[in-house]
């Protein structure tokens, strides 16, 4: 039996960035599913902030129709639409923040939370409006999406701006990987069993991959990924957040600068990686034009309609951690768009055994893997030896144990929003990136970014539907290992 969610305290959020992409497609679903399972209480309020001129019920049309595709019941969907209001506000003009104020000015008792769905450009505008009528005033917070600066500097300029109208305790910068059931089940895994913890270190573990693979080139995205590139639109935050889940002491409790705490020192162990030894230890590549899920699919510079950029749409680097757990232990991270699968998952591979005692037709041993899939299709597998079952004699086997949730428990997963939407209600910032954690984050990547511009190297050409450039698999192979394949 699982136990009924919690309702939250009456809320009133605010999306500014409403009609957007994110908004539609992941954040009002996301509070829809927490209404259906009873934990928003019905007084609460949902605005929608964009320049668009529309309003509740034509708003409300939107979401209706975003609901239904995402399997929204139609009694439902109605009843959580009542909660769902629309504000057309430019964030960069004075026009209508009395009405909108006096709006959020009606339930002084509710929390407010102010949830930043847009461009960053737009970040300072709106808090320096909200600060401006007392917005952040008793249990407002402020939720801010990726990315957060284009580099250290410009990522102060942000948080400056932002801690000038909300402290620290409000601000909820938002990563929603680490909102995800597996990473979740990682804390469960290494520090609800004694099995791990005494195994989690470089006597035992070989190495770890951490992939995040997307099948999609850019897209409707190009002008803004651009500018981005694959280390600042994956490796600096979310990948480096769940390298530190992986890497972290164990916190003196789930408090949340007790976890924050604990990445904090992971980051700020991270070697250095700068003009020295940034050809050794990264590759870039950018896509050319190739195959994606059976179709042919244009090249990067053809879908930037730009044949000059040198952004790279693909990374792959070994990290290393400079501390007594980790020490000779490399972090594989790769990362890119248009490669064969859509998948994101951890691997801990194990040592191998330090002696063999079977014969060698007993077939290879294979080293322990522990491989943690955050997508598609959250779960969690043990790679182990065992005796192939039956008569013939001893061969070996390597099998997973399976640890898939959905079947185990025979629940819908929960989508990482719908859990941190309700952590910022909650005022529980665990879960979310503290602002020395985006900085150590940032003095890590910085030094990256600037080698491969001083290099002046294109990154290399690799087709749509591969993995990448060749030279990301010679990372890893010549230290004598693979990347996982198994994708079962
Ligand atoms: P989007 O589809 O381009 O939406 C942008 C939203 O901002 C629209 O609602 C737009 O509506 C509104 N907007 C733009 N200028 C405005 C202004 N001056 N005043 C008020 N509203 C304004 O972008 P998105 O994909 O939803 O992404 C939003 C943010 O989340 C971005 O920073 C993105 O990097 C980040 N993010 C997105 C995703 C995702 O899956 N989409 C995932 C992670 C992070 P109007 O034009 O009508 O004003």
């Amino acid at each position: 039996m699982t136990a009924s969610p919690q309702p939250v305290d009456a809320f009133d959020l605010v999306i500014f960035g409403g009609t957007g992409d994110l908004a539609v497609r992941k954040l009002l679903p996301a509070l829809y599913h927490r209404y259906v399972d009873g934990q928003i209480p019905d007084v609460s309020r949902i605005v929608g902030i964009a320049r668009e001129a529309t309003d509740d019920e034509g708003y409300r049309a939107t979401i209706r129709k975003a609901l239904q595709n995402n399997g929204g019941q139609p009694g439902k969907i109605d009843d959580f639409l009542r909660l769902v209001h629309y504000r057309s506000l430019d964030a960069r003009k004075d026009d209508g923040w009395d009405a909108f104020a006096a709006l959020i000015g009606e339930q002084p008792d509710h929390v407010r939370v102010f949830y930043l769905s847009t461009s960053p450009e737009l970040f300072v505008d709106i808090c320096k409006r909200l600060g401006g009528y007392g917005l952040n005033k008793g249990k407002a917070r402020v939720v801010l999406e990726k990315p957060i600066g284009r580099d250290l500097a410009s990522a102060n300029q942000i948080n400056d701006a932002v801690g000038q109208v909300f402290d620290e305790s409000q601000t909820f910068r938002i990563d929603h990987y680490l909102g995800k059931e597996t990473v979740q089940n990682l804390l469960a895994l290494r520090f609800g069993n004694v099995l791990f913890e005494p195994l989690w270190n470089a006597s035992h573990i070989d190495h770890v991959q951490i992939t995040v693979a997307e099948t999609l080139g850019v897209g409707q995205r190009a002008g803004y990924y651009d500018h981005a590139g694959a280390l600042r639109d994956m490796v600096q935050n979310h990948m480096l957040q769940l390298l530190c889940m992986v890497a972290m002491e164990p916190p003196s409790s789930l408090a949340p600068d007790a976890v924050r705490d604990e990445k904090l020192k992971v980051l700020r162990s991270l070697q250095p990686i700068d003009e020295s030894n940034a050809a050794q230890l990264t590759v870039r590549g950018q896509y050319r034009a190739g195959a994606a899920e059976g179709q042919a699919v244009p090249g990067y510079l053809d879908e930037l309609k730009d044949h000059k950029s040198n952004t790279e749409t693909f990374t792959a680097l070994k990290v290393e951690i400079a501390n007594w757990r980790w020490a000779g232990v490399p972090f594989y991270l790769r990362t890119g768009k248009r490669l064969p699968e859509r998948v994101s998952e951890i691997v801990v591979v194990f040592k191998q055994v330090p002696h063999s005692i079977f014969a060698a037709s007993a077939g290879q041993l294979a080293q322990n893997r522990l491989v943690l899939r955050l997508q598609p299709g959250e779960n969690i597998k043990l790679w182990v030896t065992i005796k192939d079952p039956g008569p013939g004699g001893l061969r070996l086997r390597h099998v997973s144990l399976d640890m898939s949730f959905a079947e185990a428990f025979g629940v819908q997963q929960p989508d990482a929003y719908e859990r941190l939407l309700l952590d910022v209600v909650r005022g529980n910032p665990t879960l979310f990136m503290r602002r020395d954690e985006v900085e150590a984050a940032w003095q890590w990547a910085d030094p990256i970014l600037g080698a491969w511009a001083n290099s002046g190297e294109a990154p290399r050409p690799y087709g749509a539907g591969t993995w990448g450039p060749t030279a990301a698999v010679a990372l890893i192979e010549r230290d004598g290992r693979t990347w996982n394949e198994d994708s079962e």
